[in-house]
């Protein structure tokens, strides 16, 4: 998202400032403008440093930190061009509710500021039977678990409360299409039947819960997560799934190599003393 700019100190400013941290002054977004404001309180309201003409005021919702939107002094609206198109919000007096219900206004607003900027007609239902509407229900589970996550790219905007559930919505059809693409790969190589009835999931990605349900389901296989084995004296921090792949990695020459002799006739002892198997136990004690 665009990044605006303080008209008093030059300040960048993201979308859902409502203070400059430089020179502190309030700030608001002006939609006929499409920008953010910098603000001066004076007895009519207050005067936009982005357009020196008229006075404004803040949508309603400004009271619930839930939207930073202007309208001018004198309009007859209490809600902001955004707000007014509510007709349902859940119970604000529970507290998480109030933050789920700010994380869709913030949403929301964004959307309309692209909205409005590509000039579409947005009228509300009192304008029109057929115009935009929303209804922002509480589910029972939304109020379970929060979690605070930053913005990718925005290091400096402040994290993002979201909740657990809303945070799945989002990630389970991802892991569900990769699993769906890694069988359908599978299929298309010709392989799948050497591969057999067993799959391993290795890396640390491979803790995510309830991923080895998820591809269980969708491979249609047995499939467990892999543990690093076949070296001994590890570090526990290197014991997990994340190191699995590593450590298979670094066995993998020797087993190849044995597989290739194995091929003409003869032998070789996978847990030796003294080679490369010894070494790479060796350096993985040591290094962690
Ligand atoms: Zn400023
Ligand atoms: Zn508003």
């Amino acid at each position: 998202m665009k990044l605006f700019e303080c008209q008093h100190c030059g300040q960048p400013l993201y979308f859902r400032n409502t203070r400059c941290e430089r020179c502190g002054r309030q700030l608001g977004y002006l939609p006929a403008k499409q920008t953010l404001t910098a603000l001066e309180p004076d007895a009519r309201g207050f005067r936009a440093l982005a357009e020196r003409r008229g006075r404004y005021r803040y949508c309603a919702n400004a009271q619930y930190d839930a939207c930073n939107w202007l309208l001018h002094v004198e309009s007859p609206e209490q809600f902001c061009a955004v707000c007014r198109h509510n007709r349902t919000i859940p119970d604000l007096t529970i507290p998480e509710n109030l933050i789920n219900w700010r994380t869709i206004e913030y949403a929301k607003h964004r959307l309309f500021y692209t909205l409005l900027k590509l000039r579409l007609p947005l009228a509300t239902r009192q304008e029109d039977p057929d115009g935009l509407a929303f209804d922002v229900l509480a589910h029972p589970a939304d109020e379970r678990e929060i979690l605070s996550v930053r913005p990718i790219g925005d290091e400096d905007e402040p994290a993002n409360q979201i909740p657990r559930s809303a945070l799945n919505r989002i990630i389970r059809p991802r892991v569900e299409e990769i699993l769906e693409l890694v069988r359908d790969r599978l299929n298309a190589s010709g392989f799948a039947p050497l591969v057999g009835r067993r799959m391993v999931l290795t890396g640390g990605g491979s803790q995510l819960t309830g991923l080895v349900e998820a591809a269980r389901r969708v491979l249609a296989r047995n499939v467990r997560v892999g543990r690093p084995l076949g070296i001994a004296g590890l570090p526990e921090l290197a014991k997990g799934p994340a190191f699995a792949t590593g450590v298979g990695l670094l066995i993998y020459p020797q087993v190849a190599r044995m597989d290739q002799i194995e091929a003409g006739g003869a032998h070789y002892a996978m847990t030796g003393t003294g080679g490369y198997f010894a070494r790479v136990g060796q350096w993985i004690r040591e290094s962690f």
